[in-house]
Parts: structure tokens; C-alpha cells; sequence
């Protein structure tokens, strides 16, 4: 019998009542390594009551008690990131260092997030008319909700629940149910850091759950990391019913090579960035766009990442895991398919790739295309999986010209030797995450994850100084206090100007 994951509900971790319960799958072997279940209509309602419950004191505690919460957080993460990342490479296939690294991004979120004492710090100005001062404080929303994806189950539900509840509010988080061990460890830990009960609960299931948190008029505002067709849906239905909503959406990310390129940093980072974590990072290099006489590399990098093999979590040789299910797989391989049969050149094929030992993994090898056109389905599909397009163009202005007219907007690098034409692709691109000579340049907590066009829905981005702000409402202050009766003498005000 497999283990039966539980729900996190009014501070206790309780089997869920469901009749309906989801396998839970290694994506390296399929054995089925716990069930998680499809919450009841009754297990939701309880987690919303708790959550609005909680509420009420939670957003009392002091804001540095609060900020004590997150540090404790943080240390109890730090000391427990190799036991949490074992989980995870075992329900994700991400090799040990991968899975390392996903823990410690959300890590950063939490040392960024214990840091919110600064960071709720309203303005004031003096004398905004004579002896009247205004002031505003930052207050939170309520009940907060966050729908997770599969690929970084560590690091994205670190990006929503810490910041919204040292915000002062309580949070509903909803993972993926490809991989619910991890974020339920994330919640066992942040329990004993001493969050108390009812801030922070954790519903299992799947669009049912979802669309109860998008309807519920206790929930103030809602977090989605995912694929386009859902984000557009959440973010549609759930300011439909007058929530706050940021959706991050699906990516189709270019790296631009110019010329004047260092020809081996250029090689080195392309292997990493488009087949690493198997191609399922929002962030990767799908695209790498030529410039010029650059396509003469195009070989030498296709060699490189021939060279490179999926394998187990625990493979040390492994640069990367398997694909998260078998209709990943299917997928993936349909695209590389079509992708030949459109015309563009593959110069390594991953289909049918075989691991020693793993005969059921998910795995898909390295594949690299070239000759490839914006008309093509893999171009314009978000792949998911390890392969890389190349594309030539003559210019740095094509290069741009390309970019521009793609419809996502999450990232884009430029390798060059030329801060003129790193500045110009800085400036113009329309993306919203650019790298100079950096290929996957996701920003640091204290900035924004700021994704644009159709990889975001929303206004405000996720953690930063903009994360705040989304989990937070401003009041702003206008204050006057009398010295005496006579202050005023001209009798009843009749001049408000509103
Ligand atoms: P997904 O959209 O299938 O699922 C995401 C979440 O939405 C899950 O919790 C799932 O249960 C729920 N969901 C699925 N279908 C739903 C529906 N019809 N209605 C309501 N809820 C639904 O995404 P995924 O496959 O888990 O994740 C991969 C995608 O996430 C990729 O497109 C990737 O680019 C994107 N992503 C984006 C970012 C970013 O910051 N922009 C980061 C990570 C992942």
C-alpha cells in the first residue's frame, strides 16, 4: 500500500474522507509512491473557514513576531534541504543537485520574506495642508489562495505562502498533484516554526478545488503558476469574481548568439539551459537564435548536447531526470515528430531513448533541431521537454525582430562581447526577465519574477517589493489634531474639495 498524503486543515495534518485519490507516480520507475486525494466539498469548506478564522489574530501579531516566524523558517529549510530534496527528485526525477537547487530558490523567498518589517513600510508627508499630516500603512487582504505547477515544487509554493502571510494574511495552497510530498513537508516544517494553526492549510486535488478557491467570496486573492490555456482561465474567472489574481503563465524563451560571442561560454551554457532539468523549467532556452557567421557553432553545440544523458535522481553522471509523466513523454516525442516531418533538421534525436536499469522511465534524450522556422509547431509550441531549436537570422535587429513578434515574454538572453549590442537588445526586447551572457537570469527575491505578454496575467508580479503590494491592501491617513476650540473659528467646513 502506498502512503495516503494528507490534508492540512485547521493545523492538523488529517486523512482525507475522499473516495477519489490520484497516484502519485516516480516518473524514473512509475511505481506508485503515495496517493493524494481530491479534497470533499466539506474539507474545503473547512480549510476556508480556518483560514478566515485564523485571520482575525493572525493579522494582530506583530509584525517582527511574524518576521521571527519566517527566520526560524528558514533555518529549519536549510537544515532539512537535503531530506526535502530526496523527496522531491524521487516524485519529480530531478537528479539531487536539481532538486537541491529548487529548494534553495524558495529558500531565498523565505529570508527575502523575513525581512518584512521594511518592506510593509508605508509613506508619510508633513503639512499636506496646514497642520494636516497623511500617512499610509500596508494592511492584508484575508484569505490568499496559490495554485502551484509540478515543475518546482519546492521553490513556487515558497514563492507564494511565505510573503502573503508574513503580509499578515493566511494562505490556501493547492500544489500540483503530480507532486504533493514535497509541499507537504514544506507545511509539516513551517509548522514547526511555529506558524500558527490555521495560517497556512493545504488542499489536495485538482480543477474542482481549484475553481472553488475562484469562486469562494472569502478568497481575496488568488496566485497561479502553471500553463497558458489554465492561466488564462484562472485569471479571467477569478477577477470575474472580483479577486486579485497574478498567473504565471508557459514560456517559449530565446537566446540570442552574436558573433562575437566567447564560442565556449557560449557552448556551455546552451547544454545546461535547454535540456537541464529535462527542458521543464519556465525559464529554459528553448529557442537559440544565430547571428551572422555564429550558426557556424551550431554543430559544436549540437555535439555537446549529444554528449549529455538523462538518468536517476542519484545518477551522479545524470545531467538530468526523466519527464514528469508518460503523456509528457508522448508528447514531447509527437512534437520532435512533427518537427522533422515540417522540415527542420534534426541533428540529435532523443526519441526512444533508453536508461540502463529504468525500462519504465519517462525519459527523453537531448534533442537539437536546426533549420528551424517560426511557422513550425516547435517553434511555437512550449515544448516541456530537452529540445533545443536553432534558428539563424543575419542582424542583431532580426534577432529582435523574431523576439518581438513571439507571443511570451518570460525570458531572453543575449552572448556577446559588445555592451553596445547588449544594451540595444536590453532596451528593446519585449520580454520581461533579460540575461547578458547569463542564459536563464531569473531574478533574485528582492527584485520581481517579472514575466510579460502571454507568460503573465496580472499586474503585479511575484515576490519583491511587487509581491507585497499584491498580497497587501494601502490605507492611506489624512490626519489633523485640534489644539483648541479656536483653531477653527470660522465655523461649519463647507470648502471639502473631493
Ligand atoms: P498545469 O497548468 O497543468 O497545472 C498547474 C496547476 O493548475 C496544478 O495545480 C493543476 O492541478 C491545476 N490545473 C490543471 N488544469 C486545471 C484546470 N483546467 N482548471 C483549474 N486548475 C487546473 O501546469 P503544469 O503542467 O503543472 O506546469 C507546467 C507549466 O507551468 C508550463 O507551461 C510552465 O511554463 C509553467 N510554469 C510557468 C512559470 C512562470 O513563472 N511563468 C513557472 C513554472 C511553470
Amino acid at each position: 500500500m502506498s502512503k495516503k498524503v494528507p490534508l492540512y486543515i485547521d493545523g492538523e495534518f488529517v486523512a482525507s474522507k475522499s473516495e477519489q485519490w490520484i497516484p502519485v507516480t516516480n516518473p524514473a520507475t512509475q511505481e506508485v509512491i503515495a496517493q493524494v486525494p481530491v479534497a470533499t466539498q466539506s474539507e474545503m469548506d473547512a480549510a476556508v473557514e480556518s483560514a478566515r478564522e485564523a485571520f482575525k489574530t493572525w493579522k494582530e501579531v506583530p509584525v517582527s513576531e511574524r518576521a521571527r516566524v519566517m527566520m526560524r523558517y528558514q533555518a529549519l529549510l536549510k537544515e532539512h534541504q537535503e531530506e526535502i530534496a530526496e523527496t522531491l527528485a524521487q516524485e519529480t526525477g530531478k537528479t539531487f543537485e536539481d532538486a537541491k537547487g529548487d529548494v534553495w530558490r524558495g529558500i531565498e523567498v523565505v529570508e527575502h520574506a523575513a525581512n518584512i518589517p521594511s518592506l510593509l513600510m508605508g509613506e508619510t508627508v508633513e503639512n499636506v495642508a496646514r497642520k494636516i499630516d497623511s500617512y499610509s500603512y500596508t494592511q492584508p487582504l484575508g484569505v490568499c489562495a496559490g495554485i502551484t505547477p509540478f515543475n518546482f515544487p519546492a521553490m513556487i509554493p515558497l514563492w507564494m505562502f511565505p510573503l502573503a502571510i508574513a503580509c499578515g494574511n493566511t494562505f490556501i495552497l493547492k500544489p500540483s498533484e503530480q507532486d504533493p510530498l514535497t509541499p507537504t513537508r514544506l507545511a509539516e516544517l513551517f509548522e514547526e516554526a511555529g506558524a500558527p494553526k490555521g495560517v497556512l492549510q493545504v488542499l489536495h486535488g485538482n480543477k474542482e478545488q481549484v475553481d472553488f478557491l475562484l469562486d469562494h467570496p472569502d478568497v481575496r486573492a488568488l496566485s497561479f503558476v502553471g500553463s497558458v490555456p489554465v492561466a488564462e482561465y484562472i485569471y479571467r474567472r477569478g477577477t470575474e469574481n472580483g479577486k486579485r489574481v497574478q498567473a504565471f503563465a508557459g514560456a517559449k524563451n530565446h537566446c540570442v548568439i552574436m558573433p562575437d560571442a566567447n564560442k565556449q561560454q557560449v557552448i556551455n551554457n546552451m547544454v545546461g539551459s535547454s535540456v537541464g532539468a529535462a527542458g521543464q523549467r519556465c525559464m529554459a532556452i528553448s529557442v537559440a537564435v544565430f547571428v551572422g557567421a555564429a550558426k557556424e557553432w551550431i554543430p559544436e553545440i549540437a555535439e555537446a548536447i549529444a554528449k549529455v544523458r538523462p538518468g536517476a535522481w542519484n545518477d551522479e553522471g545524470a545531467a538530468y531526470g526523466p519527464v514528469i509523466s508518460p503523456q509528457a513523454k508522448e508528447r514531447v516525442e509527437a512534437l520532435i515528430t512533427q518537427g522533422e516531418k515540417e522540415g527542420a533538421k534534426l541533428l540529435v534525436d532523443g526519441r526512444n531513448c533508453k536508461v540502463d536499469g529504468l525500462p519504465n522511465g519517462n525519459w527523453v534524450g537531448p534533442t537539437v533541431f536546426s533549420n528551424v522556422t517560426p511557422d513550425m509547431e516547435i517553434y511555437k509550441t512550449e515544448i516541456f521537454g530537452p529540445v533545443l531549436c536553432a534558428t539563424e537570422v543575419d542582424s542583431l535587429e532580426d534577432a529582435l525582430e523574431l523576439v518581438n513578434n513571439n507571443p511570451y515574454g518570460n525570458g531572453t538572453s543575449i552572448f556577446t562581447a559588445s555592451g553596445a549590442a547588449a544594451r540595444k537588445y536590453q532596451h528593446e526586447v519585449e520580454v520581461g526577465q533579460v540575461g547578458i551572457n547569463i542564459p536563464i537570469p531569473v531574478p533574485l527575491p528582492f527584485f520581481s519574477f517579472t514575466g510579460w505578454k502571454r507568460s503573465f496575467f496580472g499586474d503585479l508580479h511575484a515576490y519583491g517589493k511587487q509581491g507585497v503590494r499584491f498580497y497587501s491592501e494601502t490605507k492611506t491617513v489624512t490626519a489633523r489634531w485640534f489644539e483648541s476650540d479656536l483653531e477653527d473659528p470660522a465655523g461649519p467646513n463647507m470648502s471639502i474639495n473631493l
